[in-house]
Order: C-alpha cells, then sequence, then structure tokens
C-alpha cells in the first residue's frame, strides 16, 4: 500500500454537500471473479466517495484486504487484484464522514477474532459512537482508527452469540443513526441497514450464482442481477454461496427517515430507491419549481450533472427551452495535483466553461440542486453574466440547508451553512442573481411522492433522532493524532 501525504488528497472544491461512501457485498458458490464483481460494483458507485476504496475477500478460511486512498481504478491494479481470491466479498468507496480521510480510517476494516476473520465496510454515520468508543477503552479494547466503522467492528468482535448473524443481531440495537453495513467473515457476507433507513441498501440475484448487495441499484444492475429488492430497514440479509437469508432483526423506527437528500444530490439517476426513479424524482423537483417560481426566461440550464434532469422538468413544465450553459470537467475534483494559486484564483472556471454562444443576449434560468456554503453560485451566476447574459435567475431544486446532517453526509457546521445566517433576499444579492428561489418542502416532498417516512433535518432541523452536536465529525480525533 503506498502512502499519500495529506495535502495531495483528491479535492473537491465545489460547494455541493459531500457524497457519503459506497458500499458492496457479494456471495457465490462458485467463487470465480468474485474481487472483479466486486471492483466494477464499486466502479458504479464511484460517485459517493471518491477519496479512499477498498475490497476484503474471503476463501472460506482466510480474508485478504487491498485498500488505499484514491479512485477505484487507481487503487485496484491488476498486481492489487491477484490476491483477491475467494467466494465472498465486501468493498467499499469512501468519502470520510466519521473521522478525517486519514489512510487510517479507510474501509473495509479486517479484524481477526476468535470466531474468525471479520471485516466491516458502512455508509452512514452512528450518532453514538463518541459513547460507544468510550466504553470499548473502558474494556481494555485498544483502536488504531477514528471512525465510528472500527467501533461497529470491535463491538462485532467481542459480541455473544453462536454464528455471526447472532453476534450481528444481538449488537445492532445498541446502534443509533444510520448504518448500511456490509459484513465479511470467512464463509458469508452479512448486510444490515439500520432501522431508520436513512441509507440506501439492495439486494439483487447474480446472473452467475449468488447473491450481491450495494448502496444503489445501479450497481446490482451493472453486475447484471435481477430480482433487484430493497434491503428493508432493520433487516439482516446473510448471503451464503447460493443461499440468502433475510431476517426482520429489529422492528422498522415508528417513523423511518430516509435521506431526502439521496434523491436530490447524491443517488445516481438510473439508481431506483424506494420505488421511485432518481432521474425522475428530478424531473418532478424541477416541474415543482418551475410551478412555484416561474420567471420570463429565454432558457433555462442546469449545473451539471445532478441538476440536468431538473432542469429538462422545470422547462417541461415552463415551456422555456433548456439547452447546456455550462460545461462540467468531470474530472477535475479528482486530480492529486493541487491547482496553483493564479489557478485558484480561477475559481469555478477551474471546473465550469461556460457555452458563450447559448447564453448571449439571453435571460437565462439557472437550475441548481443545492446551495451548501454559497461559494460556488456566485461565481457561476457571474460566468454565465460574463457570457453576455442579460439576466440570471437562480433555482434550487431543494429548500435552503439550514441544519448540519449528522447522518452520513458532510456538510460542515451549522455556522457554515450560507442559509443558516442569511435570508434569501441577502443570499439572492451576495452571488448577484436577478432572482433566487428555493423549492419548498412540501413541493420537494410532492416530487419524492412522500408525505413522510423521510429525514429533512438539514432543512428544518428537526433531527429524526436526538444527536449530540459535540459529537460532530472528527470528535474523535483528539485521541489519535
Ligand atoms: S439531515 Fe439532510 S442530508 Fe442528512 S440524512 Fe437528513 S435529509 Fe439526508
Amino acid at each position: 500500500m503506498t502512502t499519500v501525504p495529506v495535502s495531495l488528497r483528491p479535492r473537491n472544491d465545489n460547494d455541493s454537500p459531500k457524497d457519503e461512501c459506497g458500499v458492496m457485498g457479494i456471495s457465490t458458490p462458485h467463487g470465480e471473479g468474485v474481487a472483479e464483481l466486486t471492483f466494477f460494483g464499486l466502479f458504479a458507485l464511484q460517485h459517493r466517495g471518491q477519496e479512499a476504496a477498498g475490497i476484503a475477500v474471503s476463501d472460506g478460511q482466510r480474508a485478504r484486504l487491498h485498500k488505499d486512498a484514491g479512485l477505484v481504478a487507481n487503487v485496484f491494479t491488476p498486481e492489487a487484484m491477484a490476491p483477491l481470491t475467494g467466494y465472498h466479498s465486501i468493498g467499499h468507496t469512501r468519502y470520510s464522514t466519521t473521522g478525517s480521510n486519514a489512510q487510517r480510517n479507510i474501509q473495509p476494516f479486517l479484524v481477526e477474532t476468535m470466531h474468525g476473520p471479520l471485516a466491516v465496510a458502512h455508509n452512514g454515520n452512528i450518532v453514538n459512537a463518541a459513547t460507544l468508543r468510550e466504553e470499548l477503552l473502558n474494556r481494555g479494547f485498544g483502536l488504531t482508527a477514528t471512525s465510528d466503522t472500527e467501533v461497529i467492528a470491535l463491538m462485532l468482535a467481542a459480541a455473544g452469540g453462536r454464528t455471526w448473524q447472532e453476534r450481528v443481531e444481538r449488537t445492532l440495537p445498541a446502534w443509533k443513526g444510520a448504518f448500511s453495513l456490509v459484513i465479511l467473515a470467512a464463509d458469508e457476507v452479512i448486510a444490515v441497514r439500520d432501522p431508520w433507513g436513512f441509507r440506501p441498501l439492495s439486494l439483487g440475484r447474480l446472473p452467475h450464482g449468488g447473491h450481491a448487495v450495494a448502496s444503489e441499484t445501479c450497481a446490482l444492475a451493472t453486475l447484471g442481477c435481477t430480482d433487484i429488492d430493497e434491503v428493508q430497514p432493520g433487516e439482516v440479509v446473510t448471503l451464503r454461496g447460493a443461499e440468502v437469508h433475510r431476517h426482520q432483526a429489529l422492528a422498522p423506527a415508528t417513523q423511518s427517515a430516509r435521506c431526502t437528500f439521496e434523491f436530490v444530490y447524491f443517488s445516481r439517476p438510473d439508481s431506483v430507491w424506494h420505488g421511485n426513479n432518481v432521474h425522475h424524482v428530478r424531473q418532478r423537483l424541477g416541474m415543482e419549481l418551475a410551478r412555484q417560481s416561474f420567471v420570463e426566461a429565454d432558457v433555462v440550464i442546469p449545473v451539471p450533472d445532478s441538476s440536468i434532469p431538473a432542469a429538462i422538468g422545470y422547462s417541461n413544465e415552463s415551456g422555456i427551452p433548456h439547452n447546456d450553459g455550462l460545461i462540467k470537467n468531470r474530472y477535475i475534483g479528482r486530480t492529486f495535483i493541487e491547482p496553483t494559486q493564479a489557478m485558484r484564483e480561477r475559481g469555478v472556471a477551474l471546473k465550469f466553461n461556460a457555452l458563450t454562444e447559448n447564453l448571449t443576449g439571453k435571460r437565462v434560468v439557472m437550475i441548481d440542486d443545492s446551495l451548501v456554503r454559497g461559494t460556488t453560485a456566485g461565481p457561476l451566476v457571474k460566468l454565465v453574466r460574463d457570457a453576455g447574459a442579460t439576466e440570471v435567475h437562480v433555482r434550487i431544486t431543494c429548500p435552503p440547508i439550514t441544519h448540519a446532517c449528522h447522518f452520513g453526509v458532510d456538510m460542515g457546521h451549522d455556522g457554515d451553512l450560507m442559509a443558516g445566517h442569511k435570508t434569501v433576499e441577502e443570499i439572492r444579492s451576495h452571488i448577484g442573481a436577478d432572482s433566487l428561489a428555493f423549492l419548498s418542502l412540501d413541493g420537494m416532498m410532492r416530487a419524492v411522492g412522500a408525505s413522510d417516512g423521510y429525514c429533512n433535518a438539514c432543512f428544518t432541523g428537526e433531527y429524526p433522532i436526538p444527536v449530540d452536536e459535540a459529537q460532530a465529525k472528527l470528535s474523535f480525533e483528539g485521541a489519535i493524532a
């Protein structure tokens, strides 16, 4: 494994919430290409985390692991893949949530236990992890990382029970918060979803035998899976070769709390969650926005990529034609080379260029998925204006984000959020737009097709489970420098 200096990690300078993590789990009876299947599943989940990736594989007795900082395609060279042989496998692609993006926090975590090898990969954030970590330390456990995933792995290693399923089910009630987990033991993969259902997790049948679980259905579709179904909140699914065993280990929470932001921004448009295609939901977000905040204009443009379906929806509903107005360099957030100061000063120009021919002399509606710190919207408005637009009207496909997320999405702290301390008019003035409108909470939920059962805490401050404000990301960092 190579060591990547902290200052040379991939940068993601845009103003959207940072992606969270993607998890994969696979078990086959034949063991052919298990690591390769996991690789291509992770490749399809790359949008969920671009800082690090890892795969752990078990051949029934021994588990092997490779993980490193970087994109999936960079971490897994043919040489790195060669030793990863076996029947059962889990994988992870990471953007750091709890714990900094240090090398020691890259997942999966693999530990040796009295019951054999155990590896864990996690999407989400356990809000009581600091307390659970303290309990482990008081019981004499040594911890090497600063992430809640290590806490999960060590709690499982120490749990009583005859089988890993029993150990998982006995430990599960202690974890509060968001967790879509994949767990690798010597001869099985276990998938677990928290009772609130914060993060997506789906199960499918592989075309040549065995089963796969993945954060998003796009990864299962990439592998050719059929019979795709959601892992239910509170459910434990055990994959063992050709067998799959499903058990509702915990009752789903009275009020489930699926993350609305999966639809607004995170998930890939071809994924399906809770019966809804993400692309279609985004189109409906745009349609709702057009109904609520129509403005006379000549062209609707998206801030690519996640706002493209919403711009189509806004255009269809308003009758204003849509077109490309901004071209995105899709690879800029994934370079290891820091821009020079002179380049940095050019700001969004590193990532976006204006398509002058589509903007000159036009009144423009610019659709964006969210406004978090407010650092990108202003430069984008200027870019569009400098390209000759006569008016720039910004429309956002969700309500103002006023509160930090504690369930696995890095938006920064409350104080970092522009809408937390500025009115809509103040934000409009700050970003230099002719007008600014956010979609209402009701409009967003109409587009999602649900009136409840979703977490909207970053818009409302009403957290579905109590959160300890002191336990923000990096709260473990004091212990290990
Ligand atoms: S607070 Fe926002 S981003 Fe976090 S889980 Fe809830 S809806 Fe999703």
